[in-house]
Formats: C-alpha cells, structure tokens, sequence
C-alpha cells in the first residue's frame, strides 16, 4: 500500500503516520525527519537546508525528491510506504508519479487531514508551553511566527495537490479535529475500504 499524507503544519500528520506505520506495516517516510537527521548531521544537504526549515520555507524540489528516491529503493519499502511531508508542491508530485512508474508502482491514497488554522496556532502554543514547562527542547522552527509562515508556505504551494490527486480519484478527506484516538479511527475505515 503506497500512501500520501497531506494536511497544513501542526494537524498531527506525523502522529498519525506512526499510528499507520505500526497497525499496516509499512513504513513512515517523513522528509521533514530525513532533513532534520542530515541538518544533525551536518552533511552537504543538511548545511544547504539548515536555514531554508529554520524561516518556515521549503527546501529544493530536486533535493527533497532525491532524498526520497532514494529512500524507496530500500528493502522495507517493497510492502509499500506512508510518505508523510511529500509531495509539498505539484512539481515535487510530478516527480513521484514519475518515480513510482518507473518502479512500476501506484500510489493507492492520498489521505488528506482537514483542520481549522487558528485551531492549529492555539494547539502549536500549548505545545510549546507544555514542551518548555518539562524542560524539554522545542525544534527551530517551533514558533508562532514560523509556524504562520509554514501555513501560508502549505496554502500557495501544497494545497495545489489537493485538486491534482482529487483529478486522479485519489483523496479521501480525513476530519483532523477529531480527538487523536478518532482520527485513527476514522483512518482505519478508509484503509479497510482500499484493501
Ligand atoms: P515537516 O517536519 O514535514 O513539517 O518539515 C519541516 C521542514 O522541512 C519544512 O518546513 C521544510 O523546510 C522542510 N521540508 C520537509 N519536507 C519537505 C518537502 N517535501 N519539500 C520541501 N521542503 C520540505
């Protein structure tokens, strides 16, 4: 099974993801972690994209797909995989439809989680109060203004991949607002439809 997930900043893609990955088997491939590893590890990429995630923008489409490319060759892949922060721009789609056909893949779903904006701010500042009040240490680009960015970055660039994959019949819209335990529910029922 290949999934994309696609929501703004902040809707809990990545928890849910996790949630995916360990109930379906397939792995979590997160861009976002991926660049973040390299920024740790100061390699050539992770040097070019320190400053681009710190102010909230994107990093290169070349760069991102490369990572990904990549990354979908490997063994754990073969069942299928849960892309989680990519695509984020319609040229970014394009090279996957042009990788999965080469690998002579589909992609099953995109899964899209709807949320509430100004919901995500309040969410985003408990977070990091609560981060904080444990002694615990909020990422670089954990801030409001950022964050604010972040959204407007998802709007003018990803949200364009909505229509794209709802041409393709590919969307199956997920209620973000719902309780964690809920979303996963409801994620469940659009799984056991598509197997
Ligand atoms: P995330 O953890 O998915 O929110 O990603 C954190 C940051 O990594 C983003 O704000 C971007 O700067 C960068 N990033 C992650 N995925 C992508 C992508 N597919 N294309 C471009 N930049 C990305």
């Amino acid at each position: 099974m290949i999934l994309i997930f696609l929501g703004p900043p902040g809707a809990g893609k990545g928890t849910q993801a996790k949630y995916i990955a360990e109930t379906r088997g397939i792995p979590q491939l997160s861009t976002g972690d991926m660049l973040r590893g390299a920024v740790a590890a100061k390699t050539p990429i992770g040097l070019k994209a320190q400053e681009v995630m710190d102010r909230g923008d994107l990093v290169s489409d070349e760069i991102v797909a490369g990572i990904v490319a990549e990354r979908i060759e490997a063994d754990d892949c073969k069942p299928g995989f849960l892309l989680d922060g990519f695509p984020r721009t319609l040229p970014q789609a394009e090279m996957l439809d042009d990788l999965l056909a080469k690998a002579g893949r589909t992609l099953d779903a995109v899964l899209e989680l709807q949320v509430d904006e100004e919901a995500l701010v309040e969410r985003l500042n408990s977070r990091i109060a609560e981060t904080k009040a444990a002694g615990g240490e909020v990422r670089a680009d954990d801030n409001e203004e950022t964050f604010r960015k972040r959204l407007e970055v998802y709007r003018e660039q990803t949200a364009p991949l909505i229509p794209y994959y709802k041409d393709k019949g590919l969307v199956r819209e997920i209620d973000g607002m719902l309780p964690i335990d809920q979303v996963s529910v409801e994620i469940d029922k659009v799984l056991d439809s598509l197997s």
